[in-house]
């Protein structure tokens, strides 16, 4: 930590999977002393390798922490691993701050900071963008929303784990904007998928295809840094499954109608994404829509 007077303590940590390991490690790394749950065995292992604290539940792990983070699949598994029985904010005292960094629908959001706030414990939804590669360097985009007063108390924590920290506004305004991010991420990665397999079938060489993109006007996130590496060099490697790429989709689109918007798109991304991952399965990394794509765009053959 830079600096001592921005100590808050031990901080809690809920979820060391793909993402949370490497943003806890980025906490040890600066000096915090954190105490870290997850269900996986394995997890638990890797974060104490790094230096972690390991507690037996997200309770343990908050007792005697006034920050706990989650960083956990969706917001009822964050809901249940703060107030459930075992539950993180069961041990926090009045005045504890709750940081949300899962990518969480929004009105479930909103639900839990006034639930919190019932037992005086603050929430900031902090959700994250970047991926495992930026969650291993710290330099994550981090969208908060909540109390600018909580947010500035959060922010010597968000700063050891991301690069830009941008206030978005009310509780839950952080989780709707990541929704709205991946909605518009996982459009472009479609498009640049679509587009590959409409290329190579006139012929051009896919790489060929991505170098023109890439200076050009279709640049998108997903033509520089995901069709080489993962897709046309078919790891599928990204650390992102489909299911919480599905998950984020689901969320823009039920936020559309939750809010009376007409989004024909999300609402269609949404289908797409929740078939491709029923198809492809739990373990499936999202970049495999380019293989759920590509499937379905082979038209039957013309009969007689
Ligand atoms: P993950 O599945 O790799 O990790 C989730 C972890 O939570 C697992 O280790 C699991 O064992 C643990 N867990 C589940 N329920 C638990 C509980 N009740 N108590 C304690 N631990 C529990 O997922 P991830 O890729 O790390 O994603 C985490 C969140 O971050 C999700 O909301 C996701 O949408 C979001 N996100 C992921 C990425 C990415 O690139 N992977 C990027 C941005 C945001």
């Amino acid at each position: 930590m830079t600096d001592p007077a921005a100590d808050p303590g031990p901080i809690a940590f809920i979820g060391l999977g793909m993402m949370g390991l490497p943003m806890a490690s980025r906490l040890v790394a600066a000096g915090f002393s954190v105490r870290g749950s997850d269900l996986s065995e394995q997890a638990l292992a890797a974060f104490a390798a790094a230096g972690g604290i390991v507690c037996a539940s997200a309770r343990t792990a908050a007792q005697g922490t006034t920050i706990v983070i989650t960083m956990l699949p969706n917001g009822s598994i964050v809901r249940d691993a703060l107030l459930g029985s075992g539950g993180a904010a069961l041990a926090l005292a009045p005045g504890s701050l709750v940081i949300d960094m899962s990518s969480s629908a929004p009105m479930e959001t909103r639900q839990l900071a006034e639930e919190l706030s019932a037992r005086e414990v603050f929430l900031v939804d902090a959700p994250v963008s970047g991926g495992v590669k930026r969650a291993v360097s710290g330099t994550l985009a981090i969208m908060a929303g909540g109390d600018p007063a909580q947010i500035e108390r959060a922010r010597p924590v968000l700063s050891a784990m991301g690069s830009t920290i941008i206030a978005t506004g009310a509780p839950g305004s952080g989780h709707a904007v990541k929704a709205l991010n991946n909605y518009v991420s996982a459009a472009g990665l479609v498009a640049a998928c679509e587009a590959v397999l409409i290329a190579e079938k006139f012929g051009v060489d896919p790489n060929v295809l991505v170098d023109v993109l890439n200076v050009s006007t279709g640049k998108n996130n997903s033509t520089e840094l995901k069709l080489k590496p993962f897709i046309l060099s078919r790891t599928f490697a990204s650390g992102f499954s489909m299911a919480l790429m599905a998950k984020d989709l689901r969320t823009a689109a039920d936020l559309s109608e939750q809010l009376g918007v007409d989004a024909e798109g999300a609402r269609d991304a949404a289908t797409l994404w929740a078939e491709a991952s029923a198809t492809l399965g739990k373990a499936a990394d999202h970049t495999e829509i380019h293989r759920f794509v590509a499937g379905r765009s082979v038209k039957p053959e013309q009969g007689g």
